[in-house]
């Protein structure tokens, strides 16, 4: 497969480093309120690799951050009269419970920067030690100039920086900055205010800057050497160049060997953010449209390309999706009433072309996660079925076109298995069967009854009165 790498700025095959198993390291959302849609871009397009790689047999550690020390946090918190962590909290679940509703895999490990202190101590400790890192007034700074490689992702050089910085210093005076050795010095470790959580430190109660998080959690949870780290192209700089420098500085070790970068969604032609105000959160949106419309609106755009949202691009999502699942749904109607017999010669001929679309897919996912074309085939490929397959049709090949389908959209996360609801007339007439398998002592039967209503959210009721059932 191969993977556009921000490091290099060209497409490279990609080879893990052990074996068959693949770390990957996504960063993950600060909790401080819900999700917005582009915040959900990230996520829906690296679950997407991640099943991608499952697919082809890889063996993938994900691990996803939840920042949950931060200052909108302390911010929210003190808004509404809360401690942060009753704040961090709340916003995990609603997080997990946006990213479920899009199809999100849980993440190998979610691990929360809160629960790593001690790690981070740990790596602050080998920066000082080796030269890296100095204290000042309780807040310990990264030397910036101490590491060589700094600005080899973003293509930043350092003295360039340091000029538009003097620059902009002129205008205007940063306050704080002054105690730093240079002004390309970044915090590792910033001593408490009132009011904030903190946590003991050597350099005295504190709490962890934000770019440590990531350096710490990547290598607690996957290891030295991560094969992809990813995110949205916002974190380019200074974050992702600050991990790099922290990483390698304390390890000795090539950080990561991919960096991929999903490209903004915007709104009106600008980037949807929190502090523009121009955003929709995946909550609301639910309220409006399934929402694996979204997961599907943002998979038929390549990852790197800017995507514009808007009412009537969603809407054409929508149409588009229900024609990949109504052919589904065509084709298990169909297989109920397809042939049972051996293919014919002609079939045979349907069934490789079958697989020559399998083969078209790969190659688009191939090519650095081309989602979009990987969808086209999909579109083909129900275009080439719904000419092809009728309920002439020998019910193997009906059976193998059918699957095709599904596997192809599984590995984008849409689901296709659509959950008929059960009629009334038919919970009534199982009801009816389970009274008469009670009476003839077959409890077997009417538990198993019971329970084949219970999966599908009947539950039933027992009174002097009769069977009496609800959905729940
Ligand atoms: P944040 O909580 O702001 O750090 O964002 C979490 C993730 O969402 C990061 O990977 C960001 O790069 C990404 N992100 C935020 N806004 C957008 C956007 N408009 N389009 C694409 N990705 C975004
Ligand atoms: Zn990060």
């Amino acid at each position: 497969m191969k993977i556009y790498n921000t490091m290099s700025r060209k497409k490279e095959e990609f080879v893990p480093i052990r074996d068959n198993k693949v770390g990957i390291y996504v960063c993950g959302p600060t909790v401080y309120d819900y999700i917005h849609i582009g915040n959900a871009r990230p996520m829906i397009v690296f679950d997407t690799l991640r099943r991608y790689l499952l697919y082809k047999g890889y063996d993938v550690n994900y691990v996803s951050n939840f920042t949950d020390v931060d200052d909108k946090i302390i911010k929210r918190a003190i808004e509404e009269g809360v401690t942060s962590s009753e704040i961090s909290e709340r916003y995990i679940k609603e997080v997990k419970k946006d990213m479920h509703d899009l199809n999100v895999m849980e993440a190998t490990t979610h691990p929360k920067a809160t629960e790593e202190i001690p790690d981070m101590i740990e790596m602050i400790k080998v920066l000082i030690e080796k030269g890296h890192a100095y204290e000042v007034n309780g807040t310990v700074y990264f030397r910036t100039r101490s590491f060589p490689g700094y600005g080899k992702l973003s293509k930043k050089n350092i003295d360039d920086l340091e000029a538009g910085h003097r620059d902009e210093k002129h205008q205007l005076k940063v306050s704080g900055e002054d105690e730093k050795e240079d002004f390309l010095d970044f915090v590792l470790w910033k001593p408490k205010k009132e009011g904030e959580p903190s946590w003991p430190s050597p350099w005295g109660e504190g709490r962890p800057g934000w770019h440590l998080e990531c350096s710490v959690m990547s290598k607690k949870y996957i290891g030295d050497i991560i094969d992809i780290h990813a995110g949205g192209e916002d974190l380019i700089f200074p974050h992702h160049e600050n991990e790099i420098a922290q990483s390698e500085a304390a390890n000795d070790v090539e950080f990561a060997r991919y960096w991929m970068h999903n490209g903004f969604l915007k709104i009106d032609g600008e980037k949807m953010s929190k502090s523009l105000g121009n955003f929709f959160t995946i909550r609301d949106i639910g309220k409006k449209y399934p929402l694996q419309v979204i997961r599907f609106f943002i998979l038929s755009a390549h990852y790197r390309s800017p995507l514009n949202f808007s009412d009537t691009l969603v809407e054409s999502a929508k149409v588009s999706l229900e024609r990949i699942l109504n052919a589904v749904s065509r084709l298990e109607d169909t297989k109920e009433v397809a042939q049972e017999r051996e293919l014919t010669e002609e079939e045979k001929a349907l069934e490789g072309q079958l697989a020559e679309y399998v083969t078209k897919f790969e190659q688009a996912m191939e090519d650095d996660l081309n989602t979009a074309d990987a969808i086209s085939t999909i579109f083909e490929l129900v275009k080439f079925t719904n000419s092809n397959i009728t309920a002439e049709s020998a019910k193997s090949l009906v059976e193998k076109a059918l699957d095709t389908i599904r596997q192809l959209c599984d590995v984008l996360g849409i689901i296709t298995k659509v959950e008929k609801e059960i009629l009334d007339s038919d919970i009534e007439a199982l009801i009816e069967e389970r009274q008469a398998a009670r009476k003839a002592k077959n409890f077997a039967r009417a538990d198993e009854i019971r329970d084949t209503l219970a999966a599908q959210g009947i539950i039933l009721e027992d009174t002097r009165e009769g069977v009496k059932w609800k959905r729940a």
